[in-house]
């Protein structure tokens, strides 16, 4: 079902229990302020997600609420992530799906990162 951006976070959303280490994942990254790891049905060769830790369910909301600190340690974790994943060079797609019409499933703000091959036109249709 489509998140609901404007209700308040609900923490026992899948990402929040993975962050608090209750179900696994396959991480690839994690510092004060953000946690990567692979998306579990892959829609790319490399496909992970970066999460800001703090409880956040939308970018506007990220924005709006979140710290200098926050904003700019997320930021910097995708790009580490990018990096790190050897994806600089040929190039890589970063995608935040948010609300209803964004297609979003889960209620914790989370930047999709694929790479791995051409990723053709932006949007299908
Ligand atoms: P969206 O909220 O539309 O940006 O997409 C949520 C993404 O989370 C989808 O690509 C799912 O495949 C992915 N996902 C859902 N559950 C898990 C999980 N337990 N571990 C890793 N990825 C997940």
């Amino acid at each position: 079902m489509a998140v609901d951006p404007t209700l308040p976070y609900d923490d026992t959303n899948i990402f929040a229990r993975i962050l608090r280490g209750e179900i696994p994942a396959k991480r690839v990254y994690e510092d004060d302020f953000a946690l990567a790891f692979h998306d579990i049905a892959p829609r790319a060769p490399v496909h992970i997600l970066v999460l800001p830790k703090g409880s956040y369910v939308s970018w506007d909301d990220f924005a709006a609420r979140g710290s200098e600190a926050e904003i700019a340690g997320f930021v910097r974790a995708v790009g580490h992530v990018a990096r790190e994943q050897g994806l600089v060079t040929p190039g890589y797609r970063l995608l935040a799906n948010i609300g209803s019409d964004g297609g979003q499933e889960v209620a914790h703000l989370h930047v999709h990162l694929f790479g791995g091959r051409p990723l053709g036109p932006m949007l299908a249709g």
